[in-house]
């Protein structure tokens, strides 16, 4: 995950371009930095929020698996497939099932979506 913050660039841009001498600020010198400041906002790239999303991988950890009940008095046990960020947890047959491109629990990116 990146250290990189959303903000609101419009509504910080508002603010900042009130100071500026543009808009008939009464700061004094400091006016013409304020009118720079509103430019480099403006020209700030945007980041797509979906490149701040984490990545994680599926795993499959020996000894832990699903109890699964398919009755009252039958069972089976399941491999678990297992989230690499959050632990969280999914029966093989109901991975097996569907591409879990995401993580339904943490919602981070799987690298390995498919189950090949
Ligand atoms: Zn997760």
């Amino acid at each position: 995950m990146t250290d990189k913050r959303p903000i609101d660039a419009n509504a910080l841009y508002e603010d900042v371009s009130r100071m500026g001498l543009t808009n008939g600020s009464a700061l004094g010198r400091h006016s013409g930095m304020a009118d720079a400041i509103a430019q480099m906002i403006q020209d700030a790239p945007t980041i797509d929020p979906e490149s701040l999303r984490g990545h994680a991988k599926w795993e499959k950890p020996e000894n832990l698996a699903f109890i699964i009940v398919d009755g009252p008095d039958d069972s089976h046990e399941e491999p678990a497939i297992r989230c690499s960020n959050c632990g969280g947890m999914i029966p093989e047959s109901d991975f097996d099932k569907w591409v879990w491109n995401y993580c339904p629990v943490c919602g981070f990116i799987m690298e390995d979506a498919t189950n090949e």
